[in-house]
């Protein structure tokens, strides 16, 4: 399984992302979370991304490519779910002729469509444990202690980015710079787009039966 999660910033990548890297045994990676991890242990990558993540503007793509191929070499064989890489045309570029180096193709990029008014409304809610990456919401998703993670027990927090101001320009950066990559991927035929505005489960069956495993 070589997959791409694709679609704005809540429209529920991570999420399932997870959900399919359980069912299929594939490697989640998420550049969003190397990045926060990296940021949390004051690295020269981290201090380098914190304020463009704060702000929700994009990770320089030289940056961005970097870590991607490291995490993408380290795991060797295994299949994997990439969730928020690529966001732009040169890391889908990138992304391609690494790829195509070890004739190992992208087999699917699931692009998962929800509208504004519902991003915003999930964004704003969104709780997230920083230990695990647990996500919560909360009016749709809460744990069972408030502020506590149900997983590990850590103390769910408010990201920077999912604050109003930089939840629009998180929404606008989607719009200018990543979803030109739909045509990209389109062209490639490799494109699934799955209504994704519906319940997690519901939508988690639609995408494996678009990737028809
Ligand atoms: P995410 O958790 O995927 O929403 O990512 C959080 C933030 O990390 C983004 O708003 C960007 O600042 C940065 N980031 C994550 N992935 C990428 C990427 N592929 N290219 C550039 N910046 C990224």
């Amino acid at each position: 399984m070589r997959i791409v999660l694709f679609g704005p910033p809540g429209a529920g990548k991570g999420t399932q992302a997870g959900l399919l890297s359980e069912k299929y045994g594939a490697a989640h990676i998420s550049t969003g979370d190397i990045l926060r991890e990296a940021v949390a242990n004051g690295t020269e990558v981290g201090l380098l991304a914190k304020s463009y993540m704060e702000k929700g503007e994009l990770v320089p793509d030289e940056v961005v490519i970097a870590i991607a191929r490291a995490k993408l070499e380290s795991i060797g064989e295994q299949g994997f779910l990439l969730d928020g890489f690529p966001r732009t045309i040169a890391q889908a570029q990138s992304l391609d002729a690494a790829l195509k180096d070890i004739a190992k193709p992208l087999e699917a990029v699931v692009n998962l469509k929800v509208d504004n008014d519902e991003l915003v409304r999930r964004l704003s809610g969104r709780r997230v444990c920083p230990a695990c990456g647990e996500p919560y919401h909360v009016d749709s998703k809460k744990s069972a202690i408030e502020g506590k993670c149900d997983k590990c027990g850590g103390d769910l927090v408010h990201r920077a980015d999912d604050q109003p101001e930089a939840i629009m320009n998180r929404l606008n950066v989607y719009d200018k710079q990543t979803s030109p990559l739909l045509g990209y991927y389109e062209q490639s035929g490799i494109l699934k787009n799955i209504q994704a505005a519906g319940d997690i489960k519901e939508v988690f069956r639609t995408i494996v039966a678009a990737l028809g495993q």
